[in-house]
């Protein structure tokens, strides 16, 4: 490696590239094969502990395979909305969640469906009470859509005074992406102003890219 400038000891250079590296950094590397990768990039899940691989495009390919017996799943950009959703009010008190935001995912190794939220201490985790859960997708089968790990159900109760729940299917690294950013923003009980922001930005992102789920035949019962 060369430098314009005189050589110095490995520190100094060290010292230099920190002081001179700009926040953010403009490029990242695949954590799978340490290519350089765009900000703009897929994510991997890796299906034990959950975290979130940046990625290049080759690395990401390895892993879409749907049925495949994997360590990790790449994670899908499709957002799906559900114009016909229903659920009843009593329903949602039942799902317990104290919020009127909640991502709601499959973990395939558990065999748990998992309600995430965003609240004052951050983003919590709760099993969803399935006796309630269960109803709600039965009667919109659409929802059976969700694949585990990967996606997530987005639902959001309607404003005091509104009607009408809405739900949409997302990928999980969008929902990590706004439960960090509500984390840096949330003030007092109920978020506050820029976390209401925040979350208003990110629906409008996903009503702009969602298109109507496709219809599903509902499933025979036993
Ligand atoms: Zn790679
Ligand atoms: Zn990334």
């Amino acid at each position: 490696m060369t430098s314009p400038q005189r050589p110095g000891s490995p520190l100094a250079t060290l010292r230099r590239i920190t002081a001179n590296r700009p926040a953010p950094v403009a490029y990242e590397r695949c954590e799978m094969c340490a290519e350089q990768i765009s900000e703009s990039h897929q994510h991997v899940v890796n299906l034990e502990s959950r975290a979130l691989m940046c990625t290049c495009r080759a690395c990401y390919l390895l892993f879409t395979a749907d049925g495949a017996e994997l360590r990790y799943r790449a994670v899908p950009d499709r957002y799906l909305s559900y114009p016909e959703f229903t659920i009843g009010p009593g329903q949602w008190d039942q799902l317990e969640i104290p919020v009127g935001l909640a991502f709601l995912f499959r973990n395939s190794l558990q065999h748990r469906t998992i309600a995430f939220y965003p609240g004052p201490a951050g983003a919590t985790e709760s099993e969803l009470p399935l006796q309630a859960w269960d109803p709600v997708v039965a009667a919109n089968p659409q929802l059976g859509l969700l694949r585990a790990d990967v996606e997530a159900l987005l639902l959001r109760a309607p404003e005091r005074g509104r009607a009408g729940f809405t739900c949409n299917l997302v990928p999980i690294d969008a929902c990590y992406e706004l439960v960090g950013r509500l984390r840096q923003l949330w003030r007092g009980f109920d978020g506050g102003g820029d976390a209401h922001a925040a979350m208003d930005q990110f629906f409008e992102t996903v009503t702009a890219r969602s298109r109507p789920a496709p219809a599903v035949r509902p499933t025979p019962g036993p």
